[in-house]
């Protein structure tokens, strides 16, 4: 006999979510402290740029660049070190898109985008 669709369809592990970015991870996946090396060590120094900038101290950024057609892309990951297991973690990865690029057509009348030319 064979086995019963309904329940090896049920089985089946759930598809992988689509990636929504940003993503954060806001604890150690290992002990779930939230405190980073970074942002702890500097408590008490003031230091004089940070804040201002509305910045969040972070020991290390990752980042791959690529093209496309349309526009230049950057895949960033920020991570620090947790203070209680001393683990690695990513805190935030996004992906940032840059300024559409100008497609140049050949200047007839079907080429490209017509924009405004300054001066
Ligand atoms: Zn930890």
């Amino acid at each position: 006999m064979k086995p019963d669709k309904k329940a090896r369809r049920r089985k089946r592990p759930d598809p992988p979510q689509p990636l929504v970015l940003p993503k954060h991870f806001p604890e150690c996946r290992v002990c779930g402290e939230t405190r980073v090396f970074c942002a702890e060590a500097m408590k008490g120094d003031a230091p004089l740029n940070l804040e201002s900038l509305g910045k969040t101290p972070a020991l290390f950024s990752y980042e791959y660049a690529y093209d496309t057609a349309l526009y230049p892309v950057r895949l960033i990951a920020i991570g620090d070190i947790c203070v209680e297991c001393g683990t690695p973690r990513t805190i935030v990865m996004d992906k940032l898109k840059g300024k559409p690029r100008i497609l140049k057509g050949d200047g007839g009348p079907a080429g490209g985008l017509m924009l405004p030319r300054g001066g």
